[in-house]
């Protein structure tokens, strides 16, 4: 007798974006077949979690059937392309989408297996042709390792371009269209907590290059990561591994050597900020766009708030398009001035919240899945969360720091899937109900944080953070933050604060 297997399915959704179709037939397919919830991941992607295993197949057809594939989701190849969600502020958003979208579909593997397997395809290749056509881009054995792209536009780190491990800034010319890119390499987040040969890695700048070549270019390091990667040991098989070890200039020249040509030396971009793009924000057509904030990004009826419900009534009546971010929030896009007020009003009687209605170290935090639908986690995290965070709030305004935009970001493991090692604070699962806590990343994730305490237990994280906050609230400078202060007085394992 077939056991009941539970699994997870995760979409391939460039920027996150979905129509309103595609949405509401997400909406339904959560209810049919999964948990009755739908989890935004931090890669701008939805996951099922609950699907019974003998429904997963219906499940799969029906979400290709509202054309939103799973193709390339998981597995050692380019995962969700992402790219920066708000859009079309002036323009600009749209062509970085339409890069992505773009990206995404030639970074697909070729084989035609998922549709054989899970669509009912026609078999496309014989055994034999398959060896012969084999992968163009990912070859017989694919990626050591999974792959992540993301798309940014200059000033703006929602995507944490230097976690990927291709950061692409699109940069433009006077008539606002793209003419190229400066080009990240070697960034990732996981690790492993007692080996040291492991650790989460900032990119480095590669370059700049023309939009004509970048495809070009953007495969080429794939190439050299599928043939130069580490095989042998798994925990080391990321491209940062591979970058670290042979360091910038020796890949650049592998690179250069396949391209035949130099990328331009890397063109000089704004400092990177996040923004959350949460409240009401206008579009350049005039119409208006609305962010919500998702709490660790689950859509879910819950008691008096029926965040999944209100959302599905605004997709259908007013058919707004739907941006899933890289901070698990939601944008809803093209909503008319005149139509603002009631959808205040209607996301109101739901209990949700908007925009300032949040603390802001809620807005700011993040949350992995983990227990109980990762296999990987160690310790609670997504509804671990919660809990902590109001207490950590509670510190916050018994200290007046309310204001500070302070990034907690937790996970239930060390692979770092809500990318906690570029937060101002990161929980990471280390034990049982024991976390390792790192400081001084920042909001904009373009620096590393680094281990302030290790094997914490859950209901002492607050108190262990309480003592840094307490005295960066004292003496501070010039309106630092508090990563900037603590960075400047210095962070090991276990300091004291200074008296
Ligand atoms: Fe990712 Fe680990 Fe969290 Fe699982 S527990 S979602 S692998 S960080």
């Amino acid at each position: 007798r077939d056991r009941h297997y539970m699994m997870m399915i995760r979409s391939r959704t460039p920027g996150g974006k979905l129509t309103p179709e595609q949405y509401l037939a997400v909406d339904k397919i959560a209810d049919e077949y999964a948990n009755s919830t739908i989890r935004v991941t931090t890669r701008q992607a939805f996951q099922y979690h609950g699907i019974i295993k003998n429904e997963l197949k219906k499940t799969l057809q029906e979400v290709n059937d509202a054309l939103i594939t799973t193709l390339g989701a998981c597995g050692d190849i380019v995962r969700n392309v992402m790219a920066t969600p708000a859009p079309d502020i002036d323009g600009r958003q749209a062509q970085v989408q339409k890069f992505a979208d773009e990206l995404s579909d030639i970074l697909l593997p070729a084989s035609k297996a998922y549709h054989e397997i899970w669509l009912d395809g026609e078999k496309v290749y014989s055994g034999k042709e398959e060896v012969e056509v084999g992968e163009p881009l990912y070859g017989d054995t694919y990626l050591p390792r999974k792959f992540k792209i993301g798309v940014a536009l200059p000033g703006d780190n929602s995507i944490d371009a230097y976690t990927q491990d291709i950061g692409l800034v699109a940069l433009f010319d006077d008539n606002k269209d793209i003419e190229g890119f400066d080009i990240i390499v070697g960034g990732g987040m996981g690790m492993h907590h007692r080996k040291p040969e492991t650790f989460p890695r900032l990119g480095d700048h590669l370059g700049y290059i023309p939009k004509e070549k970048v495809v070009e270019v953007v495969k080429a390091i794939i190439g050299i990561q599928r043939d130069h990667g580490n095989r042998k040991n798994r925990k080391q098989a990321r491209m940062k591994y591979l970058i670290h070890d042979w360091g910038l200039k020796k890949f650049k020249e592998e690179l250069v050597s396949r391209l035949g040509y130099e990328l331009e030396p890397w063109r000089e971009l704004p400092e990177f900020e996040l923004d959350l793009y949460l409240g009401w924000n206008k579009q350049s057509d005039g119409n208006w766009f609305l962010g919500l904030s998702v709490e660790n990004g689950r859509i879910k009826d819950e008691g008096e708030l029926q965040l999944k419900t209100a959302l599905r009534k605004v997709v259908e009546k007013y058919h707004t398009e739907v941006r899933m971010t890289p901070n698990h929030n939601v944008l809803l896009t093209d909503i008319k001035e005149d139509k603002k007020e009631e959808i205040e009003a209607l996301f109101h009687e739901h209990g949700v919240l908007l925009d300032d209605e949040i603390p802001n170290l809620v807005k700011f935090s993040m949350a992995c899945p983990a227990l109980p639908t990762c296999g990987l986690a160690i310790t609670e995290s997504e509804r671990a969360l919660p809990d902590v965070i109001r207490d950590l709030n509670d510190v916050v305004e018994e200290l007046g720091l309310q204001d500070e935009k302070l990034s907690v970001r937790m996970t239930g493991c060390p692979n770092g899937c809500s990318r906690p090692y570029v937060a101002d604070i990161g929980f990471v699962g280390r034990s049982l109900d024991q976390y390792s806590i790192f400081i001084g990343g920042n909001p904009s994730g373009t620096r590393l944080n680094q281990k302030y305490k290790d094997m914490v237990y859950r209901k002492d994280l607050v108190e262990e953070v309480r003592p840094l906050l307490e005295h960066y609230k004292q003496e501070r400078t010039n309106g630092e933050s508090f990563s900037d202060f603590w960075n400047r007085v210095g962070i090991k394992e276990d300091f004291q604060i200074p008296a």
